[in-house]
């Protein structure tokens, strides 16, 4: 379903919200407390959405183990840090430190094993963990690493909302830094002042998520509220006026792979003898 603005403001089809999910608390990692928002039994997937996680606390007990040594092959994890360092080591050497407002766009593609590791013994640690799907013929391709540093990451200024623009493009032409991505991602993190508004055009091909982290919001009509997030249906923008206490949120699209899924923990496949397949390369050492 869609509505029309009026006809002088532009010829948009408005994605309305077609559900409201809450995340559900849980632990990941070697004991890791975070919110599981897709992924969970409430929205398993958004295709090619996989996973999303979102982690803050300013208590150590809560995220100083970390995310030891781990594979994943198939997919894309996406780490958007709002404060806080992690430092990421893999097992082809690569290593990197996420600062904050930093991103990692990482294609694990045919596999690596990987740490995550908290760079800090206090303070606070906030952001979010994405899992973006391959499609079939990009899942063996080689691991890729995009990892952009806080101000790398372009910053759209408009009355009452900043962007910063990680993936994708938005209405005035500004290009996020993170390319090449198979799905054609979009991916902004939006503060609006109390009572602002802003409306972003999404296309029409992909799927799209907006998760409201302070305040609240409405979107196209609905009252979306701090921690939950709204799944937008079909159209080809979106409008977010923010509630009296302002809002921070991330809207997130990407294109619809529609292609069977096949998913054991940090393998995400086609079929079940790639999952076997999967399981027996990484057994083997061949990750
Ligand atoms: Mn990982």
């Amino acid at each position: 379903m869609t509505a029309r603005p009026n006809a002088k403001s532009t010829d948009a089809q408005w994605r309305a919200v077609t559900r409201v999910i809450t995340g559900r608390k849980t632990s990941d990692g070697a004991g890791v407390g975070l919110t599981r928002i897709i992924g969970g039994p409430d929205l398993p997937e958004l295709d090619p959405f996989l996973l999303l996680d979102e982690f803050g606390s300013d208590d150590p007990t809560a995220y100083i183990a970390g995310f030891p040594d781990h594979p994943h092959r198939g997919f894309e994890t996406v780490t958007y840090m709002l404060a806080g360092h992690m430092r990421h080591r893999d097992n082809h050497g690569n290593q990197g430190d996420l600062g904050p407002g930093s991103v990692q766009w990482m294609t694990a593609g045919r596999g690596i094993v990987h740490s995550e590791m908290p760079l800090q013994e206090n303070g606070l640690m906030r952001g979010f963990q994405l899992w973006v799907n391959l499609p079939a013929r990009d899942k063996m391709t080689a691991p890729r690493y995009q990892d952009i540093p806080a101000p790398a990451i372009a910053t759209v200024t408009r009355e009452g909302a900043v962007l910063r623009v990680i993936a994708g493009v938005t209405r005035e032409g500004v290009r996020g830094p993170v390319g090449g991505i198979a799905t054609d991602p979009l991916y902004l993190d939006v503060v609006l002042a109390p009572n602002a508004a802003f409306a972003e055009t999404v296309p029409a091909t992909h799927s799209a998520f907006c998760y409201v982290y302070e305040g609240g919001a409405e979107i196209t009509g609905s009252a979306v509220a701090q921690g939950h997030l709204a799944v937008l249906g079909d159209g080809d923008a979106v409008k977010v006026r923010a509630g009296g206490a302002g809002a921070r949120l991330i809207l997130v699209a990407g294109r619809r792979l529609n292609e069977t899924v096949a998913r054991y923990g940090p393998f995400v496949m086609n079929t079940e003898a790639e999952l076997r397949q999967a399981v027996a390369d990484f057994q083997a050492g061949k990750f």
